[in-house]
């Protein structure tokens, strides 16, 4: 059993290591930025709420967020445990799944957050290409795919998201800051927070975490 949450800013590699992590530990990865993205692509009225406040960089309300969160982790796949990208995001959100785990008799094991510093946050954003197919995260410069416009892993098309601009990138690195980073207390008062340094190269991030998980 192993629950995990990963925090840290937009941009800070939570996708990347989000793979690698799920792949090591055999757990379901659960973005709900991912499920708003796939509830916009299938024309949901669930992806046509969440899609005017992601196109400003705003956070979807808390409670819709809390519903469909709970909802996946009710799910048979995540029984031995889960890796949670993106969500809580705010402490309402925090303390909501909080009570959710107690009812269960559950607990987070940890709450692992990736630290950058902010000038670097901003050129990751803008450069980062997703695949359409598999989710996988590259970066023009830095993390390019063999082929351009090509997923490595499964020959998906890539795609930068509609957030992923210069307009909307200041706004949620300012959103992180004052809805999300006070999670960072939250979960440092109770124990459960582990600090990275995420301004390293994948793979030092990710022996980094491999390190706080343990093998
Ligand atoms: P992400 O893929 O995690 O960067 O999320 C993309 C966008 O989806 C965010 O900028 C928010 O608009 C929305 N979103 C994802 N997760 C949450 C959450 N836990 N609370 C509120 N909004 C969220």
């Amino acid at each position: 059993m192993l629950r995990l949450i990963l925090l840290g800013p937009p941009g800070a590699g939570k996708g990347t290591q989000a793979t690698r992590i799920v792949e090591k530990y055999s757990i379901p990865h659960i973005s709900t930025g991912d499920i708003f993205r796939k509830n916009i692509k299938e024309g949901t009225e669930l992806g046509r709420r969440a899609q005017e406040y992601m196109n400003k960089g705003e956070l979807v309300p808390d409670d819709l967020v809390i519903e469909i969160a709970e909802a996946r982790l009710l799910e048979e796949d995540c029984k031995n445990g889960y890796l949670l990208d993106g969500f809580p995001r705010t402490v309402y959100q925090a303390e909501k799944f909080d009570e959710f785990l107690q009812e269960k008799a559950a607990k987070i094991d940890k709450v692992i957050d990736i630290e950058v510093a902010a000038e670097e946050l901003k050129k990751r954003i803008i450069g980062r290409r997703v695949c359409r197919s598999c989710g996988a995260s590259y970066h023009v410069d830095n993390m390019p795919p063999k082929k351009e416009g090509v997923c490595d892993v499964c020959g998906g098309e890539l795609y930068q998201r509609h957030d992923d601009t210069a307009e909307t990138v200041d706004n949620r690195i300012s959103v992180y800051n004052e809805q999300t980073k006070p999670l960072t207390d939250y979960y440092e008062k109770t124990g459960r927070l582990a600090r990275v340094d995420g301004a390293g190269d994948t793979d030092a991030v990710f022996a980094a975490i491999v390190s706080i998980i343990g093998e």
